[in-house]
């Protein structure tokens, strides 16, 4: 992409309304814009990284077996009748009515519609285990919307939904989502603690958070920092049994809870040196909740005993948009946002430093060729304005690499090299700095 034919309005100045790091940045570095209180517009660079995060989240999903499918916005209001939840939900439900008068309502989320979804085709245990998930927007009236798209009222979710004949094939979809999560998470660059957590209005009985660990985030987090180097992070895990020695380690070894009784455990059985007490953020939470869905909304299926039982059901949430804003208050410095690799929105900048130099020009569009057709999706600032503007712009926008071209160094042959995260510098020679970039 040429600077100058694309849509990235960066802002010199610190917006006044934004408190945390990641809001400041998104609205500098031109990624979002307010419409209205915790309402945004994606612009096409913001874009680009929100597109990046949900395919990683496709991919790991893919990998645990779950089927993508895409539910509306909208929802009649009936099957929440149905289920109670219409009047439980309360003012964070945006609920209005249709020209015919009847109520419908923003989804939330959508325990209700999946069930309704899947007891239309479904009726025998032959057909389970089943997952299905969308990314899809969802609105919650939040009473107190901010820090940008962290706590938004639109926002984009993952939310996912398993179907098993019996609690404890169940408990076995929860675990392998539990397992999927930590992956996931993984590759967008994040170590998340899961932490056992309330159900909430959600109902259930077995539910946990996974937080990242950001300065301004609303909870309180313990855990073992040895947790990081766990298998079950980047390995696969091949049995089920495995899988459940896994969910076990991670749930109680590593012993991190923001609960009281248990933060004394934690006091006596981890080192002193692999404590650590910090703030998380919420990227994602997940709900076995049995037949409380189900049974309301008459979702049953036939088990191999050839009785109809109702279907075993948990949900699995992650914070698309959210996790847009995570990334950044955990990936930054004073000059701008850093991005991991797996989801920067361009994987190398290429600056010009004098547009108005025929030979600066050539060698820059002869690098920008030779990178995207590397696969290395470059950005090239070909914008004609002074250097220390595009400098500045480049730190703020966070790619990886920056390669600068210069007439001084183009006479010799030669561009810089900068690593974003580290600030190192070098000089290299045009011809291999592409290879030095690939090289990491
Ligand atoms: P929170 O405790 O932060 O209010 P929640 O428990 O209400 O979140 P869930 O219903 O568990 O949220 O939703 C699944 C995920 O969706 C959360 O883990 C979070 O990452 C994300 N999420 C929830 N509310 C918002 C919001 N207002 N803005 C952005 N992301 C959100
Ligand atoms: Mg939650």
């Amino acid at each position: 992409m040429r600077w100058s034919r694309y849509f990235l309005p960066t802002m010199k100045d610190t917006p006044a309304e934004a408190q945390i790091a990641s809001h400041r940045y998104m609205l500098r570095a031109g990624m979002v814009r307010q419409n209205a209180a915790g309402i945004y517009t994606w612009l096409p660079m913001g874009l680009k990284v929100l597109s990046k995060i949900a395919d990683i989240v496709r991919d790991e999903q893919a990998r645990a077996g779950a089927n993508e499918v895409l539910m509306p916005t909208v929802q009649s209001a009936e099957l929440w009748q149905e289920s109670g939840r219409f009047d439980a939900y309360g003012p964070e439900m945006l609920r209005f009515e249709d020209r015919h008068g009847r109520t419908m309502l923003y989804g939330p989320t959508n325990e209700e519609m999946i069930t309704d979804i899947f007891k239309r085709d479904v009726q025998s245990y032959k057909n389970l285990p089943m997952n299905l998930y969308h990314i899809q927007w969802k609105f919650r009236d939040e009473v107190r919307p901010r820090f940008g798209v962290m706590r938004g009222r639109e926002f984009l979710m993952k939310d996912g939904y398993s179907f098993d004949v019996d609690k404890e094939a169940a408990e076995l979809a929860y675990k392998k989502v539990f397992i999927s999560y930590l992956r996931t998470f993984r590759r967008l660059g994040l170590t998340a603690i899961p932490m056992q957590a309330d159900t909430g209005p959600i109902g259930g009985d077995l539910s946990h958070e996974f937080l990242i660990q950001a300065e301004t985030g609303e909870s309180e987090v313990f855990f073992d920092s040895a947790i990081s180097g766990d298998r079950a992070f980047t390995e696969d895990l091949t049995s089920d049994a495995e899988l459940e020695a896994a969910f076990d380690r991670l749930t109680s070894a590593y012993a991190r809870t923001d609960e009281t009784h248990e933060s004394a455990l934690f006091d006596a059985q981890v080192p002193e040196d692999r404590k650590v007490v910090s703030r998380g953020v919420e990227v994602g939470h997940i709900f076995y909740f049995g037949t409380k869905y189900s049974e309301p909304l008459g979702a049953t299926v036939s088990n191999a005993d050839g009785q109809d039982v109702p279907v075993h059901m948990g949900s699995y949430g992650i914070g698309v948009s959210r996790l847009v804003g995570g990334i950044i208050e955990a990936n930054h410095d004073d000059d701008g946002i850093i991005w991991p690799s797996e989801i920067a929105p361009f994987g190398v900048g290429i600056i010009n430093l004098k547009t108005d130099d025929a030979a600066c020009n050539e060698a820059c569009d002869a690098l920008y060729a030779q990178a995207t057709a590397a696969g290395l999706d470059p950005l090239l600032d070909d914008r004609d304005m002074r250097p220390g503007g595009k400098f500045a712009d480049m730190e703020l926008i966070g790619l990886p690499w920056v390669i600068t071209i210069g007439p001084r160094g183009l006479k010799d042959g030669m561009a810089e090299l900068k690593n974003r995260r580290t600030g190192e510098k070098q000089d290299v020679a045009l011809a291999d700095v592409l290879a030095s970039v690939s090289a990491g």
